[in-house]
């Protein structure tokens, strides 16, 4: 049983055709990275899994859930609760501090503001970056904001966590911790991680290694049999 089943996805952005289709399956707990060279569609695929941008054709089913046939308010709450998303430079909100920027999934969720704070903050330490917990993003390096950006994406439980260059901004001594504390957190969760990277120490992590070009799967990495 699939936790993510897409099947060939088409999207293309004006004369582009990002995604060729691809279909690509991703079970329970696994960790699958996506390479290829810069431009052949691997953050659009990355988007179109995490129900952020939706295929033109082809399906995205999640938790036996059509996520490209919910409507948008439907498939946002969704990927609220079950996707956590961690974009190359964290995107943290600006004006929130580390701890709020945390919560923030939570509070969207429903959750009251305590149990949000006090989940944030063990979180944060989790991540080894809780003396950090009350400064705004400007005031963090790359590497605590990408591991605030990992607390984040994991506070809500997801089933999926979705990972676009997690340590491409990073220098090579910051960018080993943020992966490994970002491998640590998912296997823990017993959440699936499908992350792009351009770094091959990433993709030697990863349970299963497929390769994009122009669009398309290379050949020799199939749909994985369940
Ligand atoms: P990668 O992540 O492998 O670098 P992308 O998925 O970002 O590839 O992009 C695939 C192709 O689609 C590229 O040619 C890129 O320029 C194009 N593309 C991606 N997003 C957009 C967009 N929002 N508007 C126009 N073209 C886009
Ligand atoms: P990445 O490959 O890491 O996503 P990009 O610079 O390719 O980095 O993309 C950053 C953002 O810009 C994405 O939201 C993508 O959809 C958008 N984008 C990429 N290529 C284009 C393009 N040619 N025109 C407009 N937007 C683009």
């Amino acid at each position: 049983n699939h936790l993510l089943e897409l099947r060939g996805l088409h999207k293309s952005f004006a004369r582009t055709e990002a995604l060729r289709g691809v279909s690509l399956d991703v079970q329970p707990g696994e960790v699958v990275a996506v390479t290829g060279p810069s431009g052949s569609g691997k953050s659009t695929l990355l988007h179109c899994a995490a129900g952020v941008l939706v295929p033109e054709a082809g399906s995205v089913t999640f938790a036996g859930q059509r996520l490209d046939e919910l409507d948008e308010a439907t498939r946002t709450r969704l990927r609220r609760r079950e996707i956590g998303l961690v974009l190359q430079f964290g995107q943290l909100v600006p004006d929130l501090t580390a701890v709020q920027n945390v919560a923030l999934p939570l509070l969207l969720d429903g959750t009251d503001r305590r149990t949000a704070r006090t989940a944030a903050l063990a979180w944060l330490e989790r991540l080894g970056v809780a003396e950090v917990a009350d400064q705004v993003p400007a005031e963090l390096s790359g590497g605590e904001s990408q591991r605030v950006a990992v607390a984040r994406a994991l506070v809500t439980g997801p089933r999926l966590v979705c990972a676009d260059e997690p340590t491409g901004a990073l220098d090579t001594v910051a960018g080993e911790v943020v992966l490994t504390e970002l491998l640590a957190a998912v296997r823990d969760a017993d959440a699936s991680l499908l992350v792009v990277t351009h770094d091959n120490r990433v993709a030697a992590r990863a349970d299963r290694e497929v390769v994009l070009r122009d669009g398309s799967l290379a050949a020799g990495q199939p749909v994985t049999a369940s």
